[in-house]
């Protein structure tokens, strides 16, 4: 029996460690604030199989000086961070081609099809399977030339198996009554789902690892130094083999052994409106606003937005405030009161695909991290793969993409 150390207590940390533990290994989930708010805990809920076209595309890099210009716009960026995302930017910019966005899209989609045969069992196993609403997501559009030109994507989609019905806006009211005459044209993808509560998924699955003898450590690792995890208050932990499931934090943990991963945080907002005065009954996508409503168990959690501005800058909670004015010009009886507002770290890389795999430079490090904006859907599935490779087994599905080796 081995010992492994999983670095990471979020959704996708824990999944491994279950998934691990689930196999006969002695494991340990080292979290430097294991039950903390980090970005499992606040995110939009949905369940994104459609999610498999990477965010660099072509002509995205047209329309970024407008949204950064924008005061509602879906993206903002700390100049003083900048020099720090060149190289990220730089590798971002350069996978925005189509024979980029067809290779990416082919490897997302090989891990989305997997998400319901490995999700749903994990649900069971917590007792939260009646939290997962398999209802379809609605996507919808104010402009006839956004819809227009996103029908690139939705050819692209459906060639990789995924339903995308158009319908108009309309159509889009009859489904979802609360929604404003902005909407012009809307998108049904019923393959989507969303849970009640993304943070109880976590909550549980600590729990349930506790009562399998999966031992929790708080403490925060500065790197991986020969066989064991040098922790800052100067405790070592050995390990035969560690998992690192940091999220956006990974990228300091892999230089710890010299190898690059062109991970940033995508910082995302969101408010949750417990009393919001309007109902939905599915996950609704603004596609070009960016931003999603989502009716979870606490309200209506309306989030979204890319900001670039590093680990360590605190919150600007402003962009919250952006997304529920924008909430409430297409949810016209929005009650906005009592709303809390939450920033996470997406762990973004620069090719939008996540770093699953073992280390190139040492075989005992396995790497789980840069699931960006789909780390709760692809929570179980990165934990199968990772145990799968721990095991030394054939894993479910080719993980040559997900290399760390792409960024060396
Ligand atoms: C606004 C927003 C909406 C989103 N909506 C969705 C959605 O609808 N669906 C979806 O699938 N995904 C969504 N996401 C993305 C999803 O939340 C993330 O991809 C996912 O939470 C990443 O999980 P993780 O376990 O990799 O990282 P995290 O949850 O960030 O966990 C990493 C853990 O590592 C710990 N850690 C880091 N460094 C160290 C260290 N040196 N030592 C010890 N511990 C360390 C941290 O304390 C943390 O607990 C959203 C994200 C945001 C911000």
């Amino acid at each position: 029996m081995s010992r492994i150390l999983v670095i990471g207590a979020g959704m996708v940390g824990l999944s491994c460690a279950r998934a691990l533990a689930a196999e006969g290994h002695a494991v340990t989930v080292v979290d430097r604030d294991p039950p903390g708010d980090k970005c499992s805990f606040g995110n939009a809920a949905g369940l994104g199989v459609t999610e498999i076209i990477p965010a660099a595309v072509p002509g995205l890099a047209l329309k970024v000086p407008g949204w950064l210009m924008d005061p509602l716009g879906p993206l903002s960026l700390r100049p003083g961070h900048l020099p720090k995302l060149v190289p990220w930017l730089w590798r971002f910019l350069r996978s925005g081609t189509w024979p980029e966005v067809e290779r990416i899209t082919a490897a997302l989609a090989t891990l989305s099809a997997r998400v319901y045969e490995d999700f749903l069992p994990v649900m069971d196993e917590l007792g939260l399977a009646g939290e997962v609403h398999r209802v379809g997501a609605l996507w919808v559009y104010d402009t006839r030339a956004g819809f227009e030109a996103d029908a690139r994507f939705r050819a692209l989609r459906r060639r990789h198996g995924i339903v995308c019905e158009e319908i108009s806006g309309a159509e889009a009211r009859a489904l979802e009554p609360a929604l404003s005459e902005a909407v012009q044209y809307a998108m049904v993808t019923p393959q989507w789902s969303h849970v009640a509560d993304p943070k109880c998924i976590v909550d549980r699955l600590r729990e349930h690892l506790a009562a399998r003898g999966v031992a929790m450590v708080a403490g925060e690792v500065r790197g991986i130094e020969g066989s064991s995890l040098a922790l800052a208050d100067g405790r070592r932990l050995p390990f035969d083999t560690a998992i690192v499931a940091a999220g956006a934090w990974s990228g300091r943990l892999a230089a710890s052994i010299g190898e690059r991963a062109l991970i940033e945080s995508e910082r995302g907002y969101n408010t949750t409106f417990p009393a919001p005065g309007v109902t939905l009954s599915r996950e609704v996508i603004f596609a070009e606003r960016a931003f999603v409503a989502t009716p979870i168990e606490a309200g209506i959690r309306i989030g979204g937005a890319a900001e670039f501005a590093g680990l360590d800058a605190p919150p600007n909670y402003a962009r919250s405030d952006v997304l529920a004015e924008l909430g409430r010009r297409y949810l016209p009886g929005l009650n906005i009161a009592g709303g809390t507002r939450w920033m996470g770290h997406r762990p973004t890389t620069a090719d939008s695909m996540p770093v699953i795999g073992r280390s190139v430079k040492r075989p005992d490090v396995v790497y789980a991290f840069g699931h960006g904006h789909t780390g709760l859907t692809l929570g179980p599935t990165t934990g199968r793969l990772v145990a799968e490779i721990v095991g030394n087994r054939p894993t479910s599905v080719d993980i040559a993409p997900f290399s760390i080796a792409r960024f060396s």
